[in-house]
């Protein structure tokens, strides 16, 4: 007789339901790691919300965790049973067009991974390979389950190479991803951090997390507000981190002439933006976009959760059963948590 397991099934915007099923066998290069702390993320919320662009359902929801390996595939050599370990939610082949290019985060491969809201779960072969890691003893499972948002922030940071002294407003701020970006510009030593967002709860977190000024958009105008801190121009940099259409065409009139702007929140397939073409080419305003991070970044993520230089612990609030995930993703959409954990096992 098969074993089961409790799991958390997404069967479409609105509708997820906990069934019980099979606990899967690893297969070749693959792990079965029993679930120990899984975050909820602004990628579930999305989800939830509206369906995911790439997966049809039904899927084991959830993609970020941190837990026990139980199991190991045939030809495993860096993982062994009773090893405590996260991975990051895809992995690159390492040998395609954009691999070979140093661009992995667009690998025409990419092995993605769901199914962390699940007693057990499988981690694929490719992301074993690549973007497993074994989580020290001092580390908790919940906070190296952090790992995934982190590799895109620091993605991103790389791409917008912060200069020490610049100020940099960072929108849709009090979201995880917005108190991650906080941390990493001001060890690239940016002088001023303007936080923009709309829940004073959130906002408190960035301003505890070293952000020198709060902007509550819902009160007050933030880019008369931009302005009025850089002497008329607007920001260096401008992070958009909210997703909106609305922020991704503020932000172009936030940063200064011959600033830069990184949209790191994903719009909706067919969105149309409008922005002012004369504003952005005679101001010489750079933009970047991101989508993920490569491998590289990934080492360079885990290594900053484990040493500390990420400061996880405040993005994190409170722990659900798999009973409640959709409890716990309401109180995400709702603004009261940055991130909760979910607890397959309690
Ligand atoms: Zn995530
Ligand atoms: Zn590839």
């Amino acid at each position: 007789m098969t074993e089961k397991m409790r799991a958390v099934v997404y069967l479409g915007p609105e509708q997820v339901e906990l069934r019980s099923l099979p606990i899967p066998k690893p297969l070749d290069g693959e792990l079965l790691v029993k679930v120990r702390a899984a975050p909820t993320c602004g990628t579930d919320v999305k989800t939830y919300r509206r369906g995911h662009p790439k997966f049809p359902p039904p899927f084991i929801f959830g993609h970020e965790f941190g837990g026990d390996v139980v199991a190991v595939g045939k030809g495993v050599v860096a993982f062994r049973e009773g090893m405590r370990v996260t991975a990051n939610v895809f992995a690159e082949c390492g040998e395609c067009f954009f691999c070979k290019r140093g661009q992995g985060n667009l690998c025409v491969n990419l092995v993605y991974n769901f199914g962390a809201f699940a007693e057990y779960m499988i981690v694929p072969a490719s992301i074993v390979q690549r973007t497993t890691f074994e989580i020290p003893p001092h580390v908790p499972y919940a906070h190296a389950a952090l790992l995934e948002p982190l590799v895109t922030v620091v993605h991103g940071w790389h791409k917008v190479a912060i200069r020490s002294g610049e100020t940099v407003a960072v929108i849709g701020a009090g979201g995880p991803i917005s108190l991650m970006f906080i941390q990493l510009l001001l060890r690239s030593g940016a002088g001023q951090v303007i936080a923009i967002g709309h829940s004073p709860a959130r906002l408190a977190v960035a301003g505890q997390l070293g952000a020198t000024h709060l902007i509550n958009a819902k009160e007050q105008d933030a880019l008369m507000a931009v302005r009025e801190l850089t002497q008329g121009f607007g920001a260096d940099v401008v992070i958009e981190c909210a997703g909106t259409k609305s922020t991704w065409e503020s932000s172009v009139e936030t940063v200064r002439r011959g600033g830069r702007v990184l949209w790191f929140g994903g719009l909706p397939g067919d969105t149309k933006v409008e922005i002012d073409a004369a504003r952005v080419h005679y101001g010489e305003i750079d933009l970047f976009n991101m989508h993920g991070g490569t491998a590289e970044d990934a080492r360079e993520a885990f290594d900053q959760i484990v040493s500390g230089v990420m400061n996880v612990a405040p993005l994190l609030n409170g722990e659900f059963p798999l009973e409640s995930v959709e409890l716990a993703l309401q109180k995400m959409i709702a603004g009261e948590v940055v991130k909760t954990v979910i607890r397959p096992d309690s």
